[in-house]
């Protein structure tokens, strides 16, 4: 068939529009992974779900909850279904029915630790990715049931260790791994603050452990990812200096040193005794690189020392994008192209296995 000039102008011109429409209309059919938040407490109402909406990847579209007012002025807060309409609203009851409604993607687990193996699986069972807060959960058996749970599901598993993909973090990794303080010969890194009474992080069957699961984690996943090594050699302490009703359950503090394989040595503090401001400390043959705070939802800063070239001063850029927007989006992109996330189960679980080994060395039982 021949084609005059005009007749492939016009031709080309709605091949263009007709693209142009197509990713219109793809689009509209694709609002971005609709969330379904597991837990109303601190982390996903001050923090995850207002990334999400400062984001451009996802949406809430429901909320599980044992606080019906409470989940109705959230779900109306972030347009859930457009309304509180019963669909967006759950209970830890009729969680499964989530299973029914298309509209969720995936559901992030913010509940106290000893819940997260039984969502997390009741999530994956139901059809659902899902992003699960951290510590993954309180024993290494219910954090190997929830990786099986996801993996016979076909749903991707992520731990939210935020700091992973956090720029400041990064760009620590970054200057380790480019040589820029030479060869790295020890850490140091403590995480804590003074907890007042009645948490549930202070009830063991809730909680699991003390600081070492809550914030500790944070020293222990750091001179994994600062290293890119796992540890062999854990030695631990624990202690409770406060006996007024706080830690009769838990611990109070500890200290542990790791030794990776190629001799560096990580020192770490963790309590629940005192405002530690969460930080580490590399220190590398040609330097020596700060973060303080390392684990904070903002201000992190990076201090660097490097021999024979100018230091290192850098804050947390502004970029805009919060580090629970990234999480977020970041989850979305692994959603939609099928990528394995970097913090995936496995991830979860070799924290899990180490803490484990850090209580147990301290004489306390292991997870
Ligand atoms: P929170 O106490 O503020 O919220 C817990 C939520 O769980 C509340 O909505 C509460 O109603 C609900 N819940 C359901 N059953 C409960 C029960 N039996 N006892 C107590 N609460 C119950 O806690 P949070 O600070 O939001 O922590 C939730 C999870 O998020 C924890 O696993 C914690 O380690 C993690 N977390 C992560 C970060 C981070 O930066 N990634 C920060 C804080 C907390």
């Amino acid at each position: 068939m021949k084609v005059t000039r005009r007749e492939f102008g016009w031709l080309a011109g709605a091949a263009a529009l007709s693209g142009v429409l197509m990713e219109a209309c793809a689009k509209a059919e694709s609002p971005g992974i609709g969330w379904c938040i597991v837990g109303l407490g601190r982390i996903s109402m001050d923090h995850f779900m207002p990334g999400v909406k400062q984001g451009k990847t996802g949406r809430i579209v429901a909320l599980v909850s044992g606080h019906r007012d409470k989940a109705e002025q959230q779900a109306k807060m972030y347009g859930a279904a457009d309304s509180a309409a019963d669909s967006a609203i759950y209970n830890y009851e009729g969680y499964d029915r989530i299973r029914e409604n298309k509209e969720i993607d995936a559901v992030y687990i913010a509940l106290p630790n000893s819940m997260h193996a039984e969502y997390t699986i009741r999530g994956a069972k139901a059809g659902k990715h899902v992003l699960c807060e951290k510590p993954m959960a309180t024993s290494v058996a219910d954090s190997r049931a929830m990786i099986d749970a996801c993996r016979a599901a076909g749903k991707k598993l992520m731990i939210a260790y935020r700091c992973q993909y956090e720029p400041v973090n990064l760009k620590a990794i970054e200057l380790i791994r480019s040589g820029a303080i030479g060869q790295v010969q020890a850490i140091e890194s403590a995480n804590g603050f003074n907890i007042s009474p009645g948490e549930w992080r202070l009830n063991r069957k809730l909680a699991g452990g003390g600081p070492l699961m809550d914030v500790g984690i944070y020293s222990l996943n750091a001179s994994r990812y600062l290293t890119g090594e796992e540890p062999r050699d854990i030695r631990a302490n624990s202690s409770v200096i406060d006996h007024d009703g706080r830690f009769n359950e838990v611990e109070e503090n500890v200290g542990w040193t790791m030794r990776f394989p190629s001799g560096i040595v990580a020192s770490c503090n963790t309590s629940y005794g005192s405002d530690m401001n969460g930080f580490y400390r590399v220190h590398g043959a040609k330097g020596m690189i700060e973060l303080s705070p390392a684990f904070g939802y903002q201000g992190i800063h990076m201090k660097a020392e490097l021999a024979g070239r100018p230091g290192i001063d850098m804050p947390t850029p502004q970029t805009g994008a919060d580090q629970f927007t990234v999480q977020a989006d970041y989850v979305a992109d692994c959603i939609r192209n099928n990528k394995e996330p970097k913090s995936d189960g496995e991830e979860g679980l070799r924290d899990m296995e180490l803490m484990s080994a850090i209580y147990k060395s301290a004489g306390l039982p292991g997870l």
